[in-house]
């Protein structure tokens, strides 16, 4: 998986605006830009940084991104959030030939690897693995994404995004 491009972190460490800006670098190219049909929270058709940097995109379920044909005239694929999609999806974009650029949280807020994420790790090779790393409350650098909701996870799933927050290891442990 040469072309294949992995943007990873925890929440708030610039990952969705790194993918902005790499869009951006496209120029002219012939892109599709991906998000998950389930990620609504910031309207549906936009792929949005906590910055507030915007662009449009498709929303997709794993079922849709799994029969997803781009036309031969696609350059490169950008999927964002992509810790919201099944590991099936990695099968079916072996197919595309041109550059992917994956998006996304290596590890939920309990520290655990999301799937997919897993998977992309060991595939792309290490040079096209870009980490981004959020800042602590305690001011290190920050690698993992704490909950700070009041709502239990186990009963409602239905969060905001600004209930998780980056934390450093030794903070994380202290949370956790
Ligand atoms: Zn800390």
């Amino acid at each position: 998986m040469n072309n294949w491009y992995f943007i990873y972190g925890p929440v708030r460490g610039g990952k969705t605006s790194k993918l902005i800006d790499f869009i951006h670098y496209c120029g002219r190219e012939n892109i599709v830009v991906i998000n998950h049909a389930s990620d609504t929270r910031y309207g549906t058709n936009a792929v949005i940084s906590h910055s507030r940097k915007k662009i449009s995109a498709h929303p997709m379920t794993d079922s849709e991104l799994i029969q997803f044909a781009p036309g031969a005239t696609v350059d490169c694929i950008f999927i964002d959030e992509i810790q919201f999609f099944s590991p099936d999806v990695i099968h079916a974009l072996k197919k595309f030939p041109g550059r992917i650029y994956f998006s996304g949280l290596d590890v939920d807020f309990r520290g655990d690897y999301f799937p997919i994420s897993k998977k992309l790790l060991q595939l792309v090779p290490t040079g096209n693995l870009a980490r981004c790393l959020g800042i602590c409350c305690c001011g290190s650098l920050a690698e993992f994404s704490a909950y700070v909701g009041k709502v239990s996870l186990e009963t409602n799933i239905l969060v905001s995004a600004d209930d998780f927050v980056p934390r450093c290891k030794l903070c994380f442990a202290n949370v956790f």
